[in-house]
């Protein structure tokens, strides 16, 4: 199926469009080919076309590059996270393992752009996981307790400082930490796009539709042409299960998120003028909100089971209501029609909250499943999945094994119900803080 993107997000339309876009319109051979461009399928580009100058190397997205999630989420580079959605990490020695990937994801996407000088807007002003809900304070001592005994620097805050803080007074509550990073996704992901090794040919719009592996050569389909090649990377994340990968271990959610027009000098003033922020929710179905440095606020509160190829627009509307509200009941002096754009974007999810990133076949590699912490993860896992392909070992690599795999999900209809069930479990819990 073709991926229908709307165009409505703004980080997506705060850029330059983007011209000489390339289709698949031949058939091709290469050394190396890796379907998806969003930050995992660059990060995977960038690193072979390094490793390999003198190899062929193709990269093909369905859409545009980097417009799928890699441009449609918060923005928030996550050195820790307080739950998954599904499941939260309670052990230390696991929460241990998660952190230690986002700390190779900070890593790697900082080395990235220091090497290309980019301009994302990077703010390490760290970020607040709150609720207005007092009983969530146990769960914050407790999340603060682990984030001490590993070294992450955290403090917790009330009523009268995030008030100042955030310019809202419909937080009770909040645990303040120090390390994470705000940014404009899609500036970065562009950034990925513009410094693609010359060795790298990219093809758009130009959906795989189907594949097989004869021998050793996987053979892939697209609607104009074929392409051939001793190697494959599959980066597609919300869409490895439509092309048939690792189909019982992951699954497609979607997620939607609209942003403000910037606030007026006066609309500024009523919130009390305050510095860039973002907010987590302690339960996992509550409201991400954002205040950027140039003063929109975007919301996401939506994730659900959805057709992962296209949003229809009256659903869409539907979910942008859900953000007009979620602002109004933080910032009930901004007016009713202040939300500039509303998008929707495709995650992958795991039982287990674990990531994918596998050697499926003697040449077929896949990674994947992030949640909300592929921009670090997923550059990361892209950069080293090229590094596996190429039968290399690293540090890295080392770290991202150590997790637990993913965990096997049962059949249709019952995975449907299964996640239906909770999380509709899920928004009754967290009905307060959409
Ligand atoms: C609303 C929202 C908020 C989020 N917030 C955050 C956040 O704050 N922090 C964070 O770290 N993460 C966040 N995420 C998650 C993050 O965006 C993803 O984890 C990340 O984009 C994954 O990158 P990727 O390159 O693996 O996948 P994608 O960016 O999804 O790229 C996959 C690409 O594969 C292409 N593709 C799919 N099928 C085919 C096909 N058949 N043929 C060719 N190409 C194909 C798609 O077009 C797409 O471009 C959020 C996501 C959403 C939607």
């Amino acid at each position: 199926m073709k991926v229908i993107n709307d165009n409505n997000c703004s980080w997506i339309n705060d850029l330059n469009a983007r011209t000489n876009i390339k289709v698949l319109t031949t058939n091709k051979n290469c050394d190396w080919l890796i379907i998806g461009a969003g930050y995992t399928g660059l990060s995977a580009a960038r690193k072979l076309g390094q490793l390999y100058p003198n190899q062929n190397i193709i990269l093909v997205d369905a859409q545009l590059a980097g417009e799928g999630a890699s441009s449609r989420n918060s923005g928030y580079l996550v050195d820790t996270t307080l739950n998954d959605g599904f499941t939260s990490n309670k052990e230390l020695e696991n929460y241990k393992k998660k952190t230690d990937i986002y700390k190779l994801g900070i890593d790697t996407v900082k080395k990235f752009i220091k090497e290309h000088q980019v301009d994302c807007e990077w703010n390490e002003c760290g970020k607040y996981f709150a609720s207005s809900a007092i009983e969530d304070k146990n769960i914050l001592i407790n999340f603060s307790e682990t984030l001490s005994k590993l070294g992450f620097e955290n403090n917790l805050l009330y009523k009268d400082q995030l008030i100042k803080r955030l310019g809202t007074s419909f937080y009770n509550l909040a645990l303040h930490t120090k390390g994470g990073i705000l940014l404009h996704p899609g500036k970065l992901v562009r950034a990925m796009i513009d410094t693609l090794p010359n060795n790298v040919q990219l093809f758009e719009k130009s959906s795989l539709l189907d594949w097989k592996k004869n021998n050793d050569i996987v053979s892939c389909n697209f609607k104009n042409g074929n392409i051939t090649t001793k190697k494959i990377i599959f980066a597609t994340n919300g869409y490895l299960k439509s092309l048939g990968i690792k189909t019982n271990y992951n699954f497609p959610i979607t997620l939607t998120a609209s942003m403000t027009r910037a606030l007026t000098d006066e609309e500024f003033k009523s919130i009390g003028e305050p510095k860039e922020w973002g907010v987590l929710p302690v339960k996992p179905m509550g409201a991400t909100i954002r205040m950027t440095k140039d003063r929109r606020i975007l919301i996401r509160n939506t994730a659900e089971v959805h057709n992962p190829f296209k949003m229809s627009q009256s659903d869409l509307d539907k979910r942008s209501i859900k953000q007009r509200i979620g602002i109004k009941k933080r910032f009930p002096q901004l007016p009713e029609d202040i939300i500039k754009s509303s998008w929707s974007g495709i995650v992958s999810r795991t039982r287990n909250s674990s990531q994918i990133f596998e050697k499926i076949d003697y040449n077929i590699f896949v990674a994947g499943c992030y949640n909300g912490s592929g921009i670090g993860v997923g550059t990361l896992f892209g950069e080293q999945i090229a590094i596996k392909a190429s039968n290399e070992q690293t540090k890295e690599i080392e770290t991202i094994e150590a997790r637990k795999k993913p965990t096997w999900l049962p059949p249709q209809p019952f995975l449907d119900l299964g996640i239906k069930t909770r999380l509709i479990y899920e928004r009754i819990r967290a009905r307060s803080e959409i």
